[in-house]
């Protein structure tokens, strides 16, 4: 870790506006708020983008995140055009708040909205999970982070690659290597999800003895040859297979008529999207987990759970070089192949030691 948390110059409060939209920016701005606002001056701005309460209220309930300050209530459309609404009202609010720094996390529509009407009110912009690169420009998450870290002032990095991917970009602003917020909370939750065996329970299930899997990418299921791909990837695993159905994989299972087929399947627990907790729990306790996510991939790591990841690529590649990831797309076989391998047991900490948000205000405080 490059900061030690430094000492707080004890006089100047930042004002931060922070901006939010969809469930894993909720989880790290859990990590950041409390400490931020401890403080400095927070204003929180949810954009809408994710705005059902199984993707949004539960984790602000769950995790003590504050209540948005203002709600955008913008959702839906393409990329580009919920980008182009994001940024039509984030200016007038902008120049009404006048904050001295924004605050983005992540990769999505919601972070490149915030960074670019930040960078053109020429207000500080600091980007937390900076660096990390898939290098597959194909996928608007990748497009969402290259252009944030280029116009950020404040790169909050998660981990040493993501610092070296910076600088080898020749990236502007500060660059500070901080540790993954995601961690932070899953390492203060940790104990509280693995004592919740009754999601276990609820559905019959042992400890060890079934597989998690969640899928939402578009580039997994907005194609519908793709979506038939992950249901015979599915069909394919050795159950029982524990499946929480993001609301966009649900639609597009729906459409394509491959719903029934996935939900008839013997073992395959469908379930709606979880809490935090719950999830966790579930994680924690099973003996792999399939995913496209990226929060994912990290929170299995931490947990000592293999990961298998349904992408060819992935931003977190630490994860694959200590052997705990293995990328597998959509290929059925593959996958099986990636089940049966067995990680060493040595999982060295990759993304910070779960003081990643302290370092993250400590850092945002110079921004004053
Ligand atoms: N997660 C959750 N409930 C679920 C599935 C995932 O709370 O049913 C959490 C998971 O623990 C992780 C985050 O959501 O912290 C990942 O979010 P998502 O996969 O939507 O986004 P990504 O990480 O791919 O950007």
């Amino acid at each position: 870790m490059a900061a030690e948390l430094a000492e707080p110059l004890g006089c100047l409060t930042v004002k931060v506006l922070t901006v939010v939209g969809n469930r894993p920016q909720f989880i790290k701005a859990a990590a950041v708020s409390g400490l931020l606002r401890a403080e400095h001056e927070e204003l929180l701005v949810h954009t809408g983008q994710h705005y059902d309460d199984a993707l949004s209220q539960v984790f602000f309930n769950e995790l003590g995140l504050p209540r948005p300050e203002r709600e955008l209530a913008i959702g839906g459309g393409s990329n580009t055009s919920q980008t182009a609404r994001m940024l039509a009202a984030l200016e007038p609010l902008l120049s009404e708040l006048a904050p001295d720094a924004v605050l983005v996390y992540g990769d999505t529509n919601s972070t490149l909205a915030g960074a670019l009407a930040a960078a053109q009110a020429q207000i500080s912009l600091a980007h937390v999970e900076a660096g990390m690169r898939s290098f597959d420009r194909g996928m608007p998450e990748e497009l969402n982070r290259v252009l944030t870290d280029h116009m950020s002032s404040l790169l909050l990095c998660s981990s040493q690659l993501a610092a070296e991917n910076l600088a080898a970009e020749s990236v502007h602003g500060t660059i500070d290597i901080v540790g993954d917020v995601m961690v932070d909370v899953a390492m203060r939750t940790a104990t509280a999800a693995r004592a919740n065996t009754e999601v276990l329970a609820r559905h019959g299930i042992q400890d060890g003895g079934y597989v998690v899997l969640t899928a939402h990418r578009a580039g997994n299921v907005d194609d519908p040859a793709r979506l038939q791909a992950l249901v015979t990837l599915i069909a394919a695993l050795e159950r029982p297979v524990v499946f929480p159905l993001h609301p966009r994989t649900r639609a597009r299972l729906q459409d394509a008529g491959l719903f029934a087929e996935l939900a008839t399947l013997s073992g395959m627990h469908l379930t709606e999207p979880l809490g935090y907790i719950e999830f966790s729990a579930l994680l924690c306790h099973a003996s792999a987990v399939l995913t496209d996510s990226g929060g994912v991939q990290k929170e299995a790591y931490l947990a000592g759970v293999p990961c298998v990841t349904l992408r060819s690529t992935t931003e977190w590649t630490e994860t694959v070089s200590t052997g705990w990831n293995t990328l597998v797309d959509l290929d059925a076989a593959a996958a099986l192949a990636a089940l049966e391998l067995k990680p060493s047991a040595d999982r060295p900490p990759l993304y910070g030691d779960g003081r990643a948000a302290a370092r993250c205000v400590s850092a945002l405080g110079a921004l004053g």
